[in-house]
């Protein structure tokens, strides 16, 4: 009987060979940078109690109101599959009692699979990737401006060397409700003609009104006061203590009023690092109310998450060259059942000494193995033929079309070097 064939799911994708040395490199720069700034590895689990992300995102937000995969587990429990990673991080921040650790906390996370059940389409997929960094315990400008440093560096890292941030500052508990009065007070004679979302924005979070993608309503924000203009001193000290230490780190950015997080537990500073026609890249903030709102002591923190699909497709535009899939080193072709044998033998030899090495494994006559090593893209080909000269091999150099006679003890040095042979 034929089995039915099963697809993927919608929104999902599947990342073959030729691909993963992209994502493989990506992961290796994205660490070296983290652990440069001083940041260490946090792992959470890729899904949490729906109740956290209610707290931790927003009820009110589109990821919690439509894009949540949600589900009840065997035992009656509401899960969801984590929709971003800040609000985990939080939760193991405090439930592995780092809270109680020096501080600053300094956490990363990398290539880390998040899950929205969003309209497909380019660079937007319902399993996507983020890598990012959370700083806890630190209210000063200093760790604003270190966690934008390092999220400009990612975005440079892999040439998007146009890559330029763009800050803003939306106040604090002390001067924001002064702010949303002037901004409603700026809305409250479009309503009528504002966007469905807009009009609900307007009773429930007014600073999410500059966050809209409709042209009308997006027209209408440029117009919009800016939080700017209404920062109390310590907010305005800290924001302008935020873009000299910017500028002390060479960092170029400039200031956008349009950047929000219309949520109340973001403070102060919020960033986006934009690469020309890449558009945005990364987004952060400061979200000194979360780590309260999530049950645990009053706690400064301040962090990003980059879009890695959105990163790699951005990077494919501009020509930024990643390493592709890579051809063995060796292919050690044999004829006869002596030769085959011992083919098998020198793969696990030469693989012991750290080459990459591949032999016939679709029992292909002798012409046939050289055909797939050439098609493979192989640089040495070993070929045993002769069972009367037992350990004595003809090493192929592919590329410069040369052959030599060679002991197995001698292949290894000779692949190695990429080159010279023997006389
Ligand atoms: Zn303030
Ligand atoms: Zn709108």
């Amino acid at each position: 009987m034929k089995g039915i064939r099963i697809t993927r799911p919608r929104g999902v994708s599947d990342v073959f060979p030729n691909a993963t040395p992209a994502w493989q490199e990506l992961d290796l720069r994205f660490r070296r940078l983290f652990h440069g700034f001083g940041f260490g590895e946090v792992r959470t689990p890729m899904f949490e109690h729906t109740d956290l992300f209610l707290r931790g995102v927003g009820a009110d937000t589109d990821i919690v109101a439509k894009e949540m995969y949600s589900f009840a587990d065997r035992a009656g429990r509401s899960l969801t599959l984590r929709p971003e990673a800040t609000a985990g991080v939080v939760r193991a921040y405090l439930e592995g009692g780092l809270s109680a650790a020096p501080q600053p906390v300094k956490l990363y996370y990398v290539n880390a699979p998040m899950f929205r059940y969003d309209r497909p389409a380019v660079d937007r997929y319902r399993q996507f990737h983020q890598s990012g960094a959370e700083l806890f315990g630190a209210s000063g400008p200093a760790a604003d401006a270190e966690v934008i440093a390092l999220a400009h560096a990612l975005i440079r890292e892999f040439g998007l060397g146009q890559a330029e941030v763009c800050i803003n500052s939306i106040g604090c508990s002390t001067c924001r409700p002064a702010y949303r009065q002037t901004l409603l007070e700026y809305y409250r004679p479009h309503i009528a003609t504002m966007c469905a979302d807009c009009q609900s924005r307007y009773e429930r979070n007014p600073l999410r009104l500059l966050d809209c993608k409709v042209p009308a309503d997006a027209s209408l924000a440029t117009g919009a006061p800016s939080a700017i203009d209404s920062l109390c001193r310590d907010c305005a000290e800290h924001f302008s203590q935020v873009q000299m230490l910017l500028s002390a780190a060479g960092v170029a950015y400039q200031v956008d009023p349009g950047i929000v997080r219309g949520l109340d537990y973001y403070t102060r500073t919020v960033f986006e690092v934009v690469a020309g026609t890449a558009g945005s890249l990364c987004g952060g903030g400061r979200y000194d109310g979360l780590v309260e709102a999530l049950g645990g002591p009053p706690t400064p923190a301040v962090g990003f998450a980059v879009g890695v699909e959105r990163l790699l497709s951005a990077m494919e535009r501009a020509g930024v060259k990643m390493p592709k899939a890579e051809a063995p080193e060796v292919f050690l072709a044999a004829e006869g059942e002596t030769q085959r044998l011992s083919a098998f033998r020198l793969a696990a030899a030469l693989r012991g000494e750290g080459l990459t090495v591949e032999t016939d494994l679709m029992d292909r006559g002798l012409r046939a193995q050289l055909r797939h090593a050439a098609r493979l893209g192989v640089p040495y080909v070993a070929v045993l033929t002769d069972p009367a000269e037992a350990g004595v091999i003809a090493l192929r150099d592919m590329r410069r079309g040369t052959q030599a006679t060679v002991r197995p003890n001698e292949i290894a040095p000779i692949v190695r070097v990429g080159g010279s042979q023997p006389h």
